[in-house]
């Protein structure tokens, strides 16, 4: 009753806004009809095509266009962490049930600890850690960590990108990864370099399959 009651309050004083045009939308977190068919576009990225040698399969939920990618330069640069909850909903419309094969853990693409500390946050946990652990996966932050600050993937060309990451990864404690499925998780893909130097730190520790999903793609598939 209470809990009704604070709903009620909070949507007169903050009303549910659609993040991609600002309308009125009948709960928080959500999107209108418009921004949403405009945004989401479930589809595989092919590792073939993008030459990702160690990624063994790579999904992704949006366009990396309009109100996303708006919602994920705020979230990264404008502290904007109150847009978490629709970044959440959208991969539980876009990841259909059994498209993600059972992994045994849930590993986010982490931040330098100097990037982490100027942010704040990591915005890949507050993306997936809810969704994760509401489909019964297991969520783990602390085991791949990078190693040294990185010039952001989206300044250089391709070739630029791989040697701008190699090496940047490091598996803490390769026992928790070793023989495991791993999810991998990122905010964006774009050449997906940055997530298949993260595969190969992974299986370079053992890790049985490392399969990547992303919130939003800037590649064409
Ligand atoms: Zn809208």
């Amino acid at each position: 009753m209470l809990k009704q009651l604070w709903t009620i309050v909070l949507d007169l004083v903050y009303p549910p806004k659609c993040p991609g045009c600002r309308g009125g939308v009948d709960v928080h977190g959500s999107w209108c009809g418009a921004c949403l068919g405009r945004v989401l576009a479930p589809r595989e990225i092919s590792v073939h095509l993008h030459r990702l040698h160690h990624l063994d399969f790579c999904l992704t939920v949006c366009d990396y266009s309009g109100g996303v990618k708006r919602v994920i330069h705020d979230m990264k640069f404008r502290q904007a962490k109150k847009y978490a909850c629709h970044l959440e909903g959208l991969l539980e419309m876009g990841v259909a049930p059994g498209r993600i094969l059972s992994p045994e853990l849930v590993i986010p693409v982490p931040l330098h600890a100097e990037r982490l500390k100027e942010r704040g946050y990591n915005q890949n946990d507050l993306i997936f850690k809810g969704w994760a652990k509401r489909q019964g996966l297991m969520w783990c932050s602390d085991n791949l960590v990078r190693t040294r600050p990185t010039q952001p993937q989206w300044e250089l060309k391709l070739s630029e990108r791989r040697k701008n990451i190699k090496d940047a990864f490091v598996v803490t404690r390769p026992d928790d990864v070793f023989g495991r499925s791993i999810l991998l998780v990122d905010d964006i893909i774009t050449s997906g370099t940055t997530m298949d130097e993260c595969a190969r730190t992974l299986k370079k520790s053992g890790a049985r399959t490392v399969c990547g999903l992303t919130l939003a793609s800037g590649a064409p598939n």
